[in-house]
């Protein structure tokens, strides 16, 4: 899965949203988040986040931003 981390906050420059196949994205006051059992892994995002803000999860010590996308993603 892909998630966003706080490089998002105050930018949320929206391309990622638009491309996302599943619509995946949910949007608060600040940033965005992707829902991690939503996200299909396809990658499309990646390179349209001027912030480099989006990531997958296998890079290390990402548990507690998976975790924080979750939570986001159900809250809004
Ligand atoms: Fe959506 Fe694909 Fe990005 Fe996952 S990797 S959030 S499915 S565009």
């Amino acid at each position: 899965t892909y998630i966003v981390n706080d490089a998002c906050i105050a930018c949320k420059y929206t391309d990622c949203v638009e491309v996302c196949p599943v619509d995946c994205f949910y949007e608060g006051e600040n940033m965005l988040v992707i829902h991690p059992d939503e996200c299909i892994d396809c990658g499309v995002c990646e390179p349209e986040c001027p912030a480099d803000a989006i990531r997958p999860d296998t890079e290390p010590d990402m548990e507690k931003w998976v975790e924080f996308n979750r939570k986001y993603s159900e809250l809004w």
